[in-house]
């Protein structure tokens, strides 16, 4: 029989977003009025691989599994997007791939993966600014996430990519909780550079981490190891004030930030120089930085595009607080009334992913690597009551519980957004707090 999607078992095995914010999947499977439903497997951070070798594995679940969304929703097209580089793993899929089902090919360029891109790309529409994929009848969502559906058991593993200076890069499927300190281990350690941070989530977006007691989570995606005086890490260590000084005396204008902006060549109202300019003049609420709020962060301005090495994104991020703060917005009316087209030359200005790792200095690490599955050695997993998007849960267990693998551990109150937390080893609880501590049996 054909695997159905049940809404009340999605929420109950806790299945959220693998990548991003964690928004609650029977959520977005509500979703009506879709006609076609995207599997996001264009992972285009620079080194992350993860989902080439989930499919590698599991490619006949994610057509189980998409075909049920399909029917589920509605939808008239069940599309997987997936960089055209990736041949032998297209193969799979063709063999497979059931009736009403197709492979989409992705040129390999960065950010490929942008929700916004890929609907373009697979559909030819224009999500309007500040909207959701639903806005033009599509339902976008990742490999792993779609997988977890399909499983049908309480989300108590992880996968994430570990690659950049460790000696083996790896693709892992861990505990959720399972320390960075013990994922690299796994990698076979860090390459002897002396000090060293981590990117998590990639070198593009994500964000620095220097403690290596941070938990994997179930929104953890890559661990990207570089060494304390590479420059993305130097840049991502930079106080705000020298930004900013810097930013104001050097931008010249040229507005390249601009005219390689992804967002900006969807046609959306987003100008970073216009950004950079105001950061001399706070004219924050003047229509000049109103579509910062349309910004992605996907950082290609600030790392690849601006000839002086300045932050456009950040003057970005900075503007979009105070829009906030002031509760300033570009007008509904004026989203909703337009039709939004993408810019003449939004296919000639792609990045190309191996152009943009040249750029970066990350050409000498190795952006392949196996998919292993791993318990490491006994040690404490730290769970987070806050993996998802929403409220954050309240725990269900105290220290001192012994509890079992797929146990509730946590879980939000009746009719708030969000989803449980299981107990991903058997174990003891050692303490309750923000996160929950447990020791495995
Ligand atoms: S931030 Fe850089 S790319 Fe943008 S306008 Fe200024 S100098 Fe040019
Ligand atoms: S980070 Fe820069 S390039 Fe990316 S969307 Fe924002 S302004 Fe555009």
């Amino acid at each position: 029989m054909s695997f159905q999607i049940d809404l009340a078992r999605v929420r109950e095995h806790g299945v959220v977003g693998a990548g991003g914010a964690g928004f609650p999947t029977h959520v977005k499977l509500e979703a009506s009025g879709v006609d076609t439903v995207i599997v996001n497997a264009a992972e285009c951070e620079p080194l992350l691989h993860k989902d080439k070798e989930l499919l590698k594995r599991h490619a006949d679940d994610l057509m189980e599994v998409l075909d049920a969304v399909v029917r589920h929703t509605g939808a008239e097209r069940g599309v997987i997007g997936i960089k055209d580089k990736y041949t032998q793993v297209i193969e799979m899929l063709r063999q497979r791939v059931k009736p009403g089902l197709e492979v989409h090919l992705l040129k390999d360029f960065y950010p490929a993966g942008d929700e916004f891109l890929l609907v373009h790309a697979v559909t030819g529409r224009v999500i309007p600014p500040g909207k959701i994929p639903l806005a033009v009848n599509a339902l976008v969502s990742n490999v792993e996430t779609l997988l977890n559906v399909f499983w049908d058991q309480p989300v108590t593993r992880k996968y994430l990519t570990v690659a950049g200076a460790v000696r083996e890069p790896v693709t892992l499927r861990v505990p959720i909780g399972t320390s960075f300190r013990a994922c690299l281990d796994l990698a076979g350690g860090d390459i002897a550079e002396g000090p060293f941070a981590i990117l998590e989530g990639g070198v593009m977006m994500g964000k620095l981490i220097e403690d290596l007691d941070t938990p994997v989570t179930k929104t953890t995606g890559g661990l990207i190891v570089l060494p304390l005086d590479h420059d993305l890490v130097v840049r991502r260590r930079r106080p705000q004030k020298v930004i900013d000084q810097i930013g104001r005396s050097a931008c010249d204008q040229c507005s390249f930030c601009t005219e390689l902006c992804p967002r900006y060549l969807l046609g959306h109202p987003i100008e970073p120089h216009l950004a950079m300019r105001n950061l001399g003049f706070h004219e924050a609420g003047d229509r000049m930085i109103l579509g910062t709020q349309f910004c992605c962060e996907c950082n290609l301005c600030t790392l690849y595009a601006c000839p002086e090495d300045l932050d456009p994104k950040n003057a970005c991020v900075q503007s979009k607080g105070v829009l906030r703060q002031k509760e300033i917005s570009w007008p509904k009316d004026e989203i909703e009334s337009q039709e939004w087209t993408a810019h003449e030359m939004e296919s000639y200005r792609h990045i190309p992913l191996t152009k943009l790792m040249s750029r970066l200095g990350l050409d000498r690490f190795r952006n392949v690597g196996p998919l292993i599955e791993a318990v490491p050695a006994r040690q404490p997993l730290t769970l987070p009551l806050k993996q998802h998007l929403g409220a954050p849960g309240t725990a269900r267990v105290k220290a001192g519980d012994t509890v079992q693998e797929g146990q509730v551990l946590a879980n939000v109150e009746e009719g708030q957004l969000g989803v449980p937390l299981h107990s991903p080893l058997a174990g003891k609880i050692l303490s309750v707090s923000d996160v929950i501590v447990l020791e495995p049996a």
